[in-house]
């Protein structure tokens, strides 16, 4: 069995990306700029932000956090982000989610120039991948797909079994596997909430992706022998005998179907390592009019 190091993975391409920003610096170029909009004061969303901006600097990236309080009218972000569309030394433009109830996440998402959308959550940035075309592809689908390509994992004629069908990891990720290239040309099935027969469609899964939500969810019972699993669920738990008095599970009973697969991500360290890696390489991407020229 394979452990998919997604901690490892995530290090080689922020050296990566790191590696191209000194020689976009040494040719006399403009740093890539990284704009995050945070509205109020989530604890989480605060977390993810302030690792976000930690990135940008570790990669030499410039980065500027825009806090803007939770009673922000709705016309005043569509201004922030308006501006920032506007302003030329900014390269990529993300805004946390989730947003205040009185904030339409659709208007908010729509606004943002699909140039700089960084984090692939546009119409227009959906609306490329789904056919084929250079786009920014969301964070998580995209750090799936590097683990694949970065393991070699054989997808083309395989059957790929996706659960959940969410817009941020579930859809696209059956788009991508379906997709005509490298990783794609598998046979997908994108089950969901209302699907019959679940597991038995999960057993004949050669590849099962799991964005379920529900912890420990796929047990051994649902997994083929030798199949890859890749588990897109965290699930912060109670544990008493750690130092912090929780640990993180995923969607997929790990212990019961690892020694089934011929290759797994855990929880931690798989794919959720990889979502800051994508959003550094799209940003990088815009920095080098890579996707719309
Ligand atoms: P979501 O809640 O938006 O979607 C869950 C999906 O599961 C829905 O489409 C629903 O139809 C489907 N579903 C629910 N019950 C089902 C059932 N019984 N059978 C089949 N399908 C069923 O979730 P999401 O945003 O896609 O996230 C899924 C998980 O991944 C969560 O645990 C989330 O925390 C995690 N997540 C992790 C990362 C990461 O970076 N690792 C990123 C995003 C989400």
């Amino acid at each position: 069995m394979i452990l998919i190091d997604g901690k490892k993975t995530s290090s080689e391409i922020k050296n990566e990306i790191a590696t191209r920003v000194a020689e976009i610096k040494a040719e006399g170029g403009k740093t890539p700029h990284l704009a995050a909009v945070l509205v109020g004061n989530d604890g989480a969303s605060q977390t993810y932000v302030g690792a976000k901006v930690k990135a940008c600097e570790e990669v030499g990236f410039q980065s500027t956090l825009v806090r803007l309080e939770s009673d922000i009218s709705e016309a005043e972000l569509l201004k922030v982000v308006e501006d920032i569309n506007e302003n030329p030394d900014i390269d990529g433009l993300i805004v946390q989610l989730p947003l205040p109830k009185h904030i339409s996440v659709d208007k908010v998402t729509n606004k943002i120039k699909p140039e700089k959308d960084v984090d692939g959550f546009t119409p227009a940035n959906v609306g490329r991948m789904t056919l084929n075309w250079p786009a920014y592809v969301a964070a998580t689908p995209y750090g799936i797909v590097e683990l694949l390509k970065r393991y070699n994992i054989e997808t083309s004629g395989k059957h790929c079994v996706v659960i959940g069908r969410s817009h941020i990891v579930g859809s696209p990720m059956s788009i991508l596997m379906a997709r005509n290239g490298y990783p794609g040309n598998a046979t997908v099935t994108l089950t969901h909430s209302k699907t019959q027969n679940l597991a038995e469609i999960c057993r004949t899964a050669d590849i099962l992706i799991v964005a379920i939500g529900k912890p420990e969810f796929v047990t051994a019972d649902m997994v083929k022998p030798g199949a890859v699993v890749i588990d897109v669920g965290i699930h912060r738990i109670e544990d008493p005998s750690k130092k912090s008095g929780f640990r993180l599970i995923g969607d997929v009973k790990f212990d019961e179907v690892a020694p089934l697969a011929s290759a797994i991500t855990p929880v931690p360290g798989g794919v959720g390592p990889m979502t800051i890696a994508a959003l550094l390489y799209n940003t990088l991407q815009s920095a080098e009019k890579k996707v719309f020229g």
